[in-house]
């Protein structure tokens, strides 16, 4: 079972109380964009076997969104932080790399 931290209300959560939501960090397209960006927006998701940055709701807690880094294939999660920055803080960053000292799959 996922458990997270959450980085607003700062407990421990499982995944019994969230909602996942995706792919975090998409970049949104809208009026003027091309057709092609915006299908790309909307429907094309990464699906990686490895590291990947995800969007969550503590919808049984306090509500809000926010990010969370973890690898797919081993379940480890690398950290949370708010779903306002645009890319992931260095710390995590760097705890991916520590992890993983050839950095693949890492933005
Ligand atoms: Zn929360």
């Amino acid at each position: 079972m996922l458990k997270f931290i959450c980085p607003i209300c700062e407990i421990e959560t499982d995944e019994t109380e969230l909602t996942p939501g995706g792919e975090a960090h998409l970049k949104r397209m809208g009026p003027g964009s091309s057709d092609q960006n915006f299908y790309t927006y909307l429907f094309e998701r990464k699906n990686p076997r490895g590291i990947h940055f995800e969007r969550w709701l503590h919808s049984y807690g306090c509500g809000k969104w926010f990010h969370v880094a973890r690898c797919t294939k081993t379940m480890e999660v690398f950290g949370t932080y708010s779903a306002q920055e645009i890319k992931p803080p260095k710390k995590i960053l760097d705890a991916i790399k520590k992890k993983l000292p050839n950095g693949k799959n890492v933005k």
